[in-house]
């Protein structure tokens, strides 16, 4: 099997830049561009040279790289179609279905509205990879700022669905107030207890916490978790429908 090299770096306050490259067909993606000189800085690190980027929703803080890095690489830039006009530089836009071929790698498309109306993820199945931008974040999920609960539960039941043993590269380092957070939502949750003190740990290294695995997420994750007896029993939502107690989640989280 082709092997796919990955590189995350921090950049901007809170943000990851991700490269992936096929060494085969020398090909380099940017997922997301988040700033210029950091995913410049991390190209010249790997000595790649950027042919794509792939484009996960159209917020500043995914795109500002996009039109800088074009012209100074002719990159191609692929991105949602849902708000391709927002997208800087957009060559090729792509939807819920859709594969786009990176190298010897399939990369599936899925729609994940939510976060924004039109916010899409990327999944590599011969990698074993997907990139879910503000989707889902590790022990978190992303603010509903155009979508309701439905919308984003629909999301995550998306990326949920996938092999547990995918590794998830996120948009964000929001990992320890994402954690503190889900110890006030599942507390008597081991799985979650055991990953908290290993985030705590990371963080005081100032380590990244991503990747991570949806595996992982699913164990460990409230917003992915509305199934879980102690969630509905602290919440009082016994009986109510999963995406009712994932707005429910949401909306504490967004008063915590
Ligand atoms: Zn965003
Ligand atoms: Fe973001």
């Amino acid at each position: 099997m082709a092997e796919l090299d990955i590189y995350q770096f921090p950049c901007l306050s809170d943000n990851f830049g991700v490269l992936i490259h096929d060494p085969v067909n020398n090909l380099t993606a940017s997922i997301d561009a988040p700033e210029t000189a950091a995913v410049k800085k991390a190209l010249s690190d790997k000595g790649w040279q950027l042919t794509h980027i792939l484009t996960t929703h159209y917020h500043a803080d995914h795109t500002d790289g996009n039109l800088d890095l074009k012209s100074e690489f002719n990159c191609t830039i692929v991105g949602p179609n849902a708000e391709g006009d927002k997208v800087p530089g957009i060559d090729v836009r792509v939807a819920d279905g859709d594969s786009y071929q990176f190298g010897a790698f399939e990369a599936k498309v899925f729609d994940t509205p939510g976060h924004t109306a039109g916010h899409i993820s990327y999944w590599l199945p011969e990698a074993e990879v997907a990139f879910v931008g503000d989707t889902l974040f590790a022990l978190g999920c992303g603010r509903l700022f155009e979508g309701d609960a439905q919308t984003m539960w629909s999301s995550l039941s998306k990326l949920r669905a996938l092999p547990a043993s995918t590794q998830v590269y996120c948009g964000h380092e929001y990992t320890l107030s994402n954690a503190e957070f889900a110890l006030t939502i599942e507390p008597g949750n081991t799985a979650l207890q055991n990953r908290v003190e290993e985030i705590r740990q990371l963080r005081n290294a100032d380590k990244p916490t991503l990747p991570t695995t949806i595996g992982l997420e699913c164990e460990t994750n409230p917003f992915l978790r509305p199934q879980s007896p102690e969630i509905q029993e602290r919440l009082g939502m016994q009986g109510k429908s999963d995406a009712e107690i994932f707005g429910e989640i949401r909306q504490r989280k967004d008063n915590a």
